[in-house]
């Protein structure tokens, strides 16, 4: 018989640092331990955090720095040698690391920051659609990942956990060409389980002690859901999060996916779910889209199809700052996103027959500006088909 997939649910209500200290030791043990999970690596394990743009940590953009000390302080015990590091949707690694309160954390620890900025391709022959990726040197550099995703509601892949997590992994601006490359969720999520098979991270620790409903993965409600996930499976730690947030894992097609290609196990009868009961910490009412998508491949019936039923972008006026940052983010050329005039008077304005629907500029918008609003036809189908 197959041996099944662990995931511990370790209930955890708040940041305080020897709570989560804690509940990280508990975490790891039960899914196994140090040894177990790494071998005989003892160096160069890179911690990577989500670490998308540089928001203070109370507003859950970001893995919160109390998880990260905690993990850090727990492998540390065990002789192990650790750097750390992301690529932010914008601005510099370090900058964004410090504004986060991790640099802070891993400077007090002597964790060094491992480059981010720079990267190379490396080459994945076995790729179902990718077949080589820039990657950051930091990652090649090391011998083992861990992951320390946060849990998130997400415009384009409804949900952001663990194998999203490692999209961090591609340095700068080589990720919204991806955007470009694979503009339907089913395409780039197919590219997202083909990087976690390049990279296969050893451990997965999901912050969701407070996580983000919403208009995620940038401008989102924090939300106390009081629990962290581990697991050495990043799709059913993936699925085990979907059960928690109350949407149907396979309406995260990462988990589908991901589960025919082998990268792990989305199928709830195959994991084994231990730690606190994990049905009385179920967020019934977590605000994530559960509503139609669609997955076909590009073609002018998925065009007509994307305009009648996908969310759009929209931006609110009195909340743009006009910092440009959407536009420069916005991956097609010409822009989807541009400025109507010169002044910069009112906000950029989209052209919607352009625009793939990536939501890169919603993720990346500092001031909460944007959201995805479903258009009417998609709200009369989700009244009558009710999900
Ligand atoms: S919508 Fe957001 S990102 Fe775009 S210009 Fe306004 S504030 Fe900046
Ligand atoms: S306008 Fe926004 S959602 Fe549309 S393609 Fe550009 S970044 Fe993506």
């Amino acid at each position: 018989m197959l041996e099944k997939s662990k995931v511990a649910v370790i209930k955890c209500e708040q940041y305080d640092r020897n709570e989560v200290i804690q509940a990280v030791r508990r975490g790891i043990d039960l899914i196994g331990s140090i040894p177990a999970i790494f071998g005989d690596i003892r160096e160069k394990i890179l911690l990577k955090p989500n670490a998308l743009s540089g928001k203070v940590p109370e507003k859950c953009v970001t893995t919160h720095p109390e998880v990260f000390r905690a993990v850090a302080t727990v492998l540390k015990e065990a002789s192990i040698e650790l750097q750390y590091g992301d690529s932010p949707g914008v601005g510099r690694v370090a900058g964004v690391m410090s504004k986060i309160g991790i640099k802070q954390v891993a400077d007090e620890l002597d964790i060094p920051l491992a480059d981010f900025e720079n990267g190379e391709f490396v080459s994945f022959p076995d790729g179902y659609r990718i077949k080589q990726f820039k990657i950051a040197d930091g990652v090649r550099d090391c011998n083992a990942i861990v992951s320390l995703p946060k849990l998130k509601s997400h415009g384009l892949t409804r949900m952001t956990g663990a194998v999203k997590n490692q999209f961090g992994c591609i340095p700068g601006f080589n990720k919204p060409e991806f955007h470009v490359k694979l503009p339907n969720v089913a395409d780039f999520s197919e590219m997202l389980v083909d990087l976690n098979l390049l990279l296969k991270p050893k451990l997965f620790i999901m912050d969701a002690i407070q996580s983000m409903e919403g208009n995620g993965p940038g401008s989102g409600e924090p939300v106390n859901t009081g629990f962290l996930l581990f697991s050495t499976d990043p799709i059913a730690i993936d699925t085990v999060a979907c059960l928690l947030v109350n949407i149907q894992p396979d309406k995260v097609l990462t988990n589908t996916i991901g589960t025919e290609r082998g990268l792990g196990t989305g199928e709830v009868a195959n994991i084994e779910i231990l730690g606190d009961n994990w049905r009385e910490m179920v967020r019934k009412d977590f605000d994530i889209d559960r509503g139609p998508r669609l997955a076909s491949k590009s073609s002018w019936k998925y065009s007509l199809l994307r305009q009648l039923l996908t969310s759009k972008p929209v931006i609110d006026d009195k909340l743009c700052r006009r910092c440009n940052l959407c536009v420069e983010q916005c991956p097609v050329e010409p822009k989807a996103l541009h400025w109507k005039n010169e002044d910069h008077k009112n906000p950029p304005v989209y052209d919607y027959s352009s625009c793939i629907r990536c939501y890169c500029c919603q993720e990346i918008c500092p001031h909460g500006a944007i959201s995805n609003r479903a258009p009417l036809m998609r709200k009369l189908l989700d009244a009558v088909y009710p999900f």
